[in-house]
């Protein structure tokens, strides 16, 4: 049998996997009420009178992650530089951030004007350990970023202690993980404020947005304040005509408001989310019961205090010469070929990442010219284990049939036993 990648005939004939994001009716209606209100921003006024979406989102997910207090955001990179602002980092400081993530949790440190310190991570779970954490840390780290990757979580009990114990403000980034629970508590409650990314392929897409949560009302005022320059809510909600943001300024803010559109897809959104949580933990549980059947493969491991996980991306590792000596490229290449949907393996540590290049903006150049070496020249090896030896996919796969399942299920088998054709001399006939 040939691989499709090699022109055989691939395991899923064409059939196409679920769209996502996932809209209806009632997403349009919602959408286009919020047009036709006028209102657009929460920083114009509503001839209705009452309260922003944004303002309505910002509870709501606050309630829904079982939060006191929620702040909604243009991104979740704006949430994490005024999560960092709010903390009252800046020049001088050192935030721990895993070498295993998205750019955006090293950037937002550099953006405040303090330094990233990038660690290494968990090679099971490409997250940041307690361990880790208590290694790299010095007189002049103030605070840690934590992600909880792909499909799992960190240890966030041990991490928050060592955390605590320290002396360390501590930021959950929780763009990969909304709503999943650490012992019936949803994560991001754990430290002292929880951001989120809820960008399109999130699990909970608005587009281009982002939150912030904390059950601290000093850092909810300050992060109100930094998002919308300097303004915070009247005390009362607006009547018809009024403004709703009121010229506070106890800190000087910026501009990351989130569009009063965007507010109402994540408003339709959010009462969605579990049954999408319930439906891709089925099929995930169906995968892993056939994983186990095919030597040399297993889910990334989720710490058993995790009672209900979200899936941003389904992540396989694999045991090494699983696939021969072919790449962990070319094992992704040739699964996407029989699949028809994108598999591909985590992005490269973020100390040798193509995207994290602060020499290149001279904002941040000296800085780094300067630290370089000591907050980036750390080696990795967890986060290299964990890179070369995990299939990554998007978590809309999962929001399928069972009949997907046996698909991804054949295209591991048939890749695995065909693996040493990646890497052939020659050409394939
Ligand atoms: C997506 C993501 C972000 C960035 O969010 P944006 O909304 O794109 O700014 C930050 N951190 C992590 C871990 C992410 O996955």
């Amino acid at each position: 049998m040939m691989l499709a990648i090699h022109g055989g005939e691939a395991v899923r004939g064409g059939r196409p996997w679920p769209q996502w994001p996932q809209y209806d009716a009632h997403t349009e209606q919602e959408l286009l009420a919020a047009l036709r209100s006028s209102r657009w921003s929460v920083s114009w006024y509503s001839p209705r009178g009452g309260k922003s979406r944004e303002r309505l989102f910002g509870a709501a997910f606050a309630r829904y992650n079982g939060a006191a207090h929620g702040v909604s955001v243009d991104h979740g990179s704006g949430a994490l530089v005024i999560a960092l602002e709010a903390l009252g980092i800046g020049p001088g400081d050192e935030v721990i951030v895993p070498a295993m993530t998205w750019v955006a949790p090293a950037s937002a440190v550099l953006r405040v004007g303090a330094l990233p310190v990038l660690v290494d991570v968990d090679p099971a779970t490409g997250c940041l350990t307690a361990d880790h954490l208590r290694a790299a840390a010095s007189e002049r780290t103030k605070a840690v970023i934590v992600v909880h990757l792909a499909c799992t979580a960190a240890r966030i009990d041990e991490i928050a202690a060592a955390a605590h114990t320290a002396g360390l403000a501590l930021i959950e980034d929780c763009s990969q993980s909304h709503g999943t629970r650490w012992h019936g508590r949803c994560l991001g409650t754990f430290g002292d404020i929880g951001v989120f990314s809820l960008g399109a392929a999130k699990s909970l897409a608005g587009g281009e947005a982002g939150a912030a949560i904390t059950d601290r009302r000093d850092l909810y005022d300050r992060m109100l304040m930094l998002r919308a320059d300097s303004r915070a809510y009247t005390e009362t909600e607006p009547a018809p005509g009024e403004y709703e943001l009121v010229e506070q300024a106890t800190i000087m803010g910026a501009n990351y408001c989130m569009s009063e559109l965007t507010a109402a897809v994540l408003l339709d959104q959010l009462p969605r989310l579990d049954d999408q949580h319930a439906h891709r933990e089925t099929r995930a549980k169906e995968l892993e019961a056939g994983l186990a059947g095919i030597p040399g493969l297993a889910p990334i491991p989720v710490p058993a205090p995790v009672d209900r996980r979200a899936i941003y991306e389904y992540g396989i590792r694999f045991r090494p010469g699983t696939f021969g000596t072919a790449s962990v490229e070319q094992v992704a290449d040739a699964l996407t070929a029989e699949l028809g949907t994108r598999v591909y393996p985590p992005r490269v540590p973020l100390p040798r990442s193509p995207l994290l290049r602060p020499e290149t903006k001279p904002r941040f150049a000296r800085r780094w010219h300067d630290a370089a070496d000591r907050v980036a020249g750390r080696p990795c090896p967890g986060a290299e284990h964990y890179r070369a030896h995990t299939l990554l996919m998007h978590h809309s796969v999962l929001l399928g049939e069972p009949g997907d399942v046996d698909d991804l299920l054949a295209a591991l088998a048939k890749v695995a036993a065909h693996a040493e054709s990646l890497t052939a001399k020659g050409t394939v006939a």
